[in-house]
């Protein structure tokens, strides 16, 4: 018996164990195999692999810690939210930018 694999339940009324929404006539994902009673119970959406969340992480000035960024994604392939998908394409392109002036000698 393999604990590690979710299991779809269709058709059920539920509490997700993630996000704690509640759920009606819905397919419901467990690491339990029977349907008899679920123990634990999460939404396809909590069931997806992708994160959820940007994977940026900022340099707390203060404590010199790293702390992780908790928006939404906005570019799933770079998994960074809006601001800093931004932020990383700006210091991208200015990257750039000083590349092609060294290039020239100027
Ligand atoms: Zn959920
Ligand atoms: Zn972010």
């Amino acid at each position: 018996m393999n604990q590690e694999q979710i299991h779809p339940h269709f058709n059920q009324d539920f509490v997700c164990n993630n996000c704690q929404r509640k759920f009606y006539q819905t397919t419901a994902y467990s690491p339990t195999k029977e349907p008899v009673f679920l123990t634990e119970t999460y939404c396809a959406e909590c069931i997806e692999e992708e994160p959820e969340f940007c994977s940026f992480n900022e340099i707390d000035d203060k404590t010199k810690k790293a702390v992780a960024c908790t928006n939404e994604i906005f570019d799933k392939k770079k998994q960074l939210c809006r601001s800093h998908n931004r932020q990383v394409r700006k210091r991208f392109n200015e990257f750039l930018k000083d590349e092609s002036t060294a290039g020239n000698g100027a």
